[in-house]
């Protein structure tokens, strides 16, 4: 069967493409086929997020993913690529400073298991960087917060651990909640099924409820202003 990996065409044993996965593929091809072939891997079980690609323009995990004959692989996108499937991942750190996604002021509250619970799934993030290569926001404006940082700001927001939520939510604002279209690509790919758009929803709510709100829609006062335009009289004459 025949794979196109980076622009190139391999051909691969039947049998190995149906048995195994991706990621064995590429490294069969690196030791036996193209040393030259880079990519970069970690666990090999899905936790570390370091083999993350597209296939047919689809981010996956390589080491849990299986092909079919003529699938086409290539890097993440919205980053730049340094050789082959292997991209620079420098502007996570970036992405989570600007979100200010980390514990900045210890509280004393007492946590439970539920507390915990509750920001469990956030916490299962792994960096994958699947959920920037899919967001359209992000491939306009490289200023956007993005999808995995914001996730993570939901998750210190909501941590009982955390005494000020309120630069948190100070610091979502700009190229942040408001500039995601809620399109759900970044929910679609995320390999840890984190619901990343209803976390952005989620720090919408708190942000209204801290008075902020979204700078896209313009004041309306309720209807009582008849020089509005509306397109139409509201009042009916
Ligand atoms: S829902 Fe928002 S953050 Fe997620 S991919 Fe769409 S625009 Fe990006
Ligand atoms: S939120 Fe999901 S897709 Fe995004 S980096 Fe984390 S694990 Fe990967």
């Amino acid at each position: 069967m025949k794979l196109i990996i980076c622009n190139k065409e391999y051909i691969i044993d039947d049998n190995k493409i149906k048995r195994d996965s991706l990621l064995s593929i590429l490294t069969y091809i690196k030791t036996k086929l193209d040393n030259t072939l880079s990519f970069r891997s970690g666990c090999r079980s899905g936790v570390c997020g370091s083999c993350a690609i597209r296939v047919n323009g689809v981010e996956k995990l390589a080491c849990k993913t299986h092909l079919e004959d003529g699938d086409i692989v290539e890097p993440l996108k919205n980053t730049t690529i340094i050789k082959d499937l292997v991209v620079d991942i420098s502007s996570q750190a970036l992405c989570i400073k600007k979100a200010k996604a980390n514990l900045e002021e210890k509280s004393n509250q007492t946590i439970t298991s539920l507390d915990q619970k509750n920001i469990d799934l956030q916490s299962n993030c792994i960096l994958c960087n699947s959920c920037y290569s899919s967001c359209p926001v992000f491939e306009v404006n490289k200023d956007f917060i993005g999808p995995f940082a914001l996730t993570r700001a939901y998750r210190y927001v909501n941590d009982k651990k955390e005494d000020n939520t309120q630069t948190k939510i100070d610091a979502v604002q700009k190229d942040g909640i408001w500039d995601c279209t809620l399109c759900g690509n970044c929910n679609m790919v995320c390999p840890e099924r984190i619901d990343i758009k209803n976390d952005i929803m989620m720090l919408r709510n708190k942000s209204a409820q801290m008075g902020y709100s979204d700078p896209n829609i313009g004041s309306f006062d309720g209807g009582f202003n008849t020089n509005m335009d509306f397109g139409f009289n509201p009042n009916g004459f």
